[in-house]
């Protein structure tokens, strides 16, 4: 047995690649599983093509052993298995990626589903062992070889026995030390959580073997005494394969997206609504997205992080990818899985590339028009969607410089003096008088505190209805969309309410009539606090009321006062 080193440079970038490239030890799991279930799809691609190759789903699977006594942990596959030469090269030649030939070998063949091609993850095992022995027998051949490697320093290849044709991975799994415990890697449970998050979707079954008790077969016991237990073991395949997102929307019902809702966690609430897609089109991927239908506590804090789940093939690679949502719609939960990613090679982040961005512009669109149609056919559940989140909508509008106005603008709602009820802008102009030039509206902290401001009464007097703020970024959000079918917002509390017979007619009569001396005085009583006293037509039952004048309503001025600079 002749002992091989890595090349100088191999040996580094091992180095390197166990240290620094994964953020959590527990992907090399996944990593092994993900090539397990390349081995396996290679069989089922060469069955395709290969008349004497008969593919029988049952043969082919994933199986994840822990011997907790002898601290080994086993991953075996019925996939392809490594010849000698492949062990060389795909497992001797770090970045080296048999995969990826593969795939490149078999471009033409419809529906590839094989993850691997950095040639990378292989290693991520030695971030939790500090052994590991690679057995493997390929298809069509009856030999079988051992390669073996304690790290860094290098691998060993040696003939073999193997049964069956595939490959079986031991690790030996570190001792704790006092800064990192490893323990963990052979506790069932840990293992089966680790399987389920990442790699719930692999399409072949992984298995484990599970020690359950029952009680012993044949002992008969007298009532009220506990009866004799025996341990077995049980075969249980941990994943699910088949991820809901890939099934055919009419097979699934509503409480199957409840569900998968409830068992990511995405909230503790029911999801509102769902949103299913299946894009076929310039970029390939499938999502389910889900708009919540209660604020999550944190939402409205620093705390609070957007994002959705990112799968690659199935394969899960970034909890929250947050470029998926616009600000805007930052409650949206949910999934995308694609297939046209490009991956870094840690296969935790994403290079930023066009893919993300136009799946991110066609996420947007749908969740866009699965709000429109909510508040078309379904508005009780936009209300509810709308407490929830309506002032997030707003923010949007104000943000960004208003980029996202047109967008929007046709989402929100606002409380009107005719209806007593919440209305969109287009409600509202669309029953406008022909004389009325201006959408008005009125500020206050409370609907009960604006029905009793003495300025919107020439305006309901002239039968014209009043949208209600009463949320801070309510006039910041109309001041951003300045027109609305080409009519533009005026504060009731405005100098020109553009309603004939207007206040500043009124002054005359009231210089006519001597009172300008008494509004001097008073303007000299009040100075600083406001800049004129003159006399006003649109008050009807009120003595007096207050007015601006410009781009800032006295509201608005209330809030920037109020601000940290
Ligand atoms: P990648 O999966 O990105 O190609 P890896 O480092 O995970 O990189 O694996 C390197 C190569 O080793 C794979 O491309 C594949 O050719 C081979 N390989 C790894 N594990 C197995 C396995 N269980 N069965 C067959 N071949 C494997
Ligand atoms: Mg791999």
């Amino acid at each position: 047995m002749i002992k091989q080193e890595f090349k100088a440079e191999s040996k580094r970038l091992l180095e390197m690649m166990i240290n620094s490239i994964y953020t959590q030890r527990e992907i090399f799991l996944r990593e092994l599983i993900s090539n397990a279930s390349d081995a396996i799809d290679k069989i089922y691609y060469k069955a395709l093509t290969d008349d004497s190759l008969v593919f029988n789903q049952a043969d082919y699977f994933v199986k994840v052993t822990a011997d907790k006594e002898n601290r080994i942990l086993t991953i075996s596959d019925t996939g392809i298995g490594m010849t000698r030469e492949e062990l060389e090269n795909n497992l001797g030649v770090i970045a080296k990626s048999g995969s990826l030939a593969f795939k490149k070998e078999n471009e033409s063949k419809d529906g590839h589903n094989i993850i691997g091609q950095f040639g990378v993850g292989f290693y991520a095992a030695f971030m939790v062992a500090d052994k590991v022995t690679v057995t493997s027998r390929a298809l069509g051949s009856d030999e079988a070889f051992k390669w073996e490697s304690e790290g860094a320093d290098g691998y060993s290849i040696e003939p073999s026995e193997k049964a069956a044709v595939g490959t079986e991975i031991v690790l030996h799994i570190k001792a704790n030390t006092e800064e990192d415990q490893y323990d963990e890697f052979l506790e069932e449970y840990r293992l089966r959580s680790i399987i389920k998050k990442y790699s719930d979707f692999i399409r072949y079954p992984i298995k484990m073997d599970v020690v359950g008790q029952r009680p012993k077969a044949g002992s008969e016991t007298a009532e009220g005494e506990a009866p004799e237990l025996e341990s077995y073991v049980e075969e249980q395949t941990v994943n699910s394969m088949v991820p809901i997102w890939r099934k055919n929307k009419s097979e699934l019902k509503a409480e199957d997206y409840e569900q998968f809702y409830q068992e990511k966690r995405y909230g503790f609430d029911k999801p509102l609504k769902h949103i299913h897609i299946s894009a076929d089109g310039a970029v390939v991927y499938q999502a389910i997205l889900y708009i919540p239908e209660n604020t999550p506590f944190d939402y409205y804090t620093k705390e609070y992080e957007k994002g959705l789940e990112l799968y690659s093939n199935g394969v899960l690679i970034m909890n929250k990818c947050a470029d998926l949502l616009p600000d805007y719609f930052s409650f949206v939960k949910g999934m995308v899985d694609s297939e046209d990613l490009s991956l870094n090679i840690s296969r935790e982040m994403l290079q930023h590339d066009r893919q993300l961005t136009l799946i991110a512009k066609n996420i947007k669109n749908k969740i866009k028009g699965q709000l429109q149609s909510l508040l078309k056919d379904e508005r009780d559940k936009y209300e509810t969607f709308y407490k929830a989140f309506g002032r997030q909508l707003k923010f949007g509008v104000y943000s960004d410089y208003g980029m996202n106005k047109e967008l929007l603008q046709d989402l929100l709602l606002f409380h009107s003096s005719k209806e007593k009820k919440q209305v969109t802008l287009d409600e509202y102009v669309s029953r406008m008088p022909e004389d009325q030039k201006f959408i008005y509206y009125a500020t206050g902290t409370s609907i009960e505190r604006i029905e009793k401001l003495p300025q919107t009464e020439l305006v309901l007097d002239k039968g014209y209805e009043i949208l209600y703020f009463t949320d801070d970024i309510d006039e910041f959000a109309i001041k951003t969309i300045m027109s609305y079918k080409e009519k533009q917002f005026k504060n009731v509390s405005s100098g020109d309410l553009g309603i004939e017979s207007d206040a500043d007619d009124a002054s005359k009569d009231a210089e006519e009539s001597g009172s300008q001396v008494l509004f001097e005085q008073m303007q000299t009583l009040l100075s600083g606090k406001v800049t004129k006293v003159k006399a006003s037509k649109r008050l009807k039952s009120h003595p007096v009321c207050l007015t601006s004048e410009g781009e800032l309503s006295i509201e608005m001025e209330k809030i920037l006062a109020a601000m940290p600079n």
